[in-house]
């Protein structure tokens, strides 16, 4: 279950957090963190949460997945061009930025492997999340303990598509087409978190396994920047992040 901590002013996930995980997903009141990576270490600093380093993947709406592994001894470490990274080191929170795309964090607890994603609509037509699956697996996860948190992003309530980026989901996603679209007023709605979870299941992930956020970014105008209602105007991101604790 995905609830709010008022004291962190964050959305975290049940099925993530014990006392050697902790993930979460943040909330417009701790500020915009794409352009503003002060406000992560905020965050973990005020809060007394230790860590070793920021891992702020440089986000191009790709499915490039990396494993993170580092001897550098530095606080904040960028990688270029990807949107999900893996890893099995502690303390490095792995991070990505999001305002209505969606973002995923995953454990294998038993193994010690965490991993974090973004994707919007370019890499859940490419099935972003089922390729961080295969490379945990490929890192030694077992399929029946990876964990899954979806995190706040655009409801299907908001989230009208074009006919043309309709036509190219239909076609990668033929059996889900029923599930996925809403067609009302006039234009189709696509519903990102629902597809992720999909995939998700259809990659085998336990059903009970995967939580699941779900109100929209662009409603809820308290909680979440949403590039759809802010544009220019009061644009920021989110961030969400999973850490193995120290
Ligand atoms: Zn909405």
């Amino acid at each position: 279950m995905i609830t709010y901590d008022f004291d962190l002013k964050i959305f975290t996930s049940s099925l993530i957090n014990d006392d050697k995980f902790f993930s979460g997903f943040s909330t417009k009141s701790l500020g915009d963190a794409k352009y503003h990576v002060e406000n992560i270490f905020k965050f973990f600093d005020s809060n007394s949460i230790k860590y070793k380093k920021i891992v702020i993947p440089e986000q191009i709406h790709s499915i490039n997945v990396e494993i993170f592994s580092s001897n550098k001894n530095e606080n904040l470490e960028k990688m270029e061009e990807v949107d999900g990274v893996i890893t099995k080191e502690e303390g490095a929170v792995l991070t990505v930025v999001t305002a209505d795309c969606s973002p995923l964090v995953f454990v294998d607890k038993e193994r010690g492997i965490i991993a974090v994603s973004h994707q919007g609509w370019r890499g859940s037509v490419k099935r972003m999340a089922q390729k961080i699956v295969e490379k945990m697996i490929d890192s030694g996860a077992d399929i029946n303990s990876i964990k899954v948190a979806i995190g706040p992003a655009i409801g299907e309530c908001c989230y009208d598509i074009d006919d043309d980026r309709y036509f190219e989901f239909r076609e990668e996603f033929d059996g889900y087409t029923e599930k996925i679209f809403h067609h009302r007023g006039g234009k189709w709605h696509l519903n990102l978190s629902l597809l992720n979870y999909l995939l998700l299941v259809e990659k085998g992930v336990k059903k009970e396994n995967i939580d699941f956020f779900p109100f929209c970014t662009k409603c809820d105008k308290e909680h979440f920047f949403s590039f759809r209602r802010d544009k220019r105007s009061d644009f920021g991101e989110m961030f969400s992040f999973i850490i193995k604790t120290l």
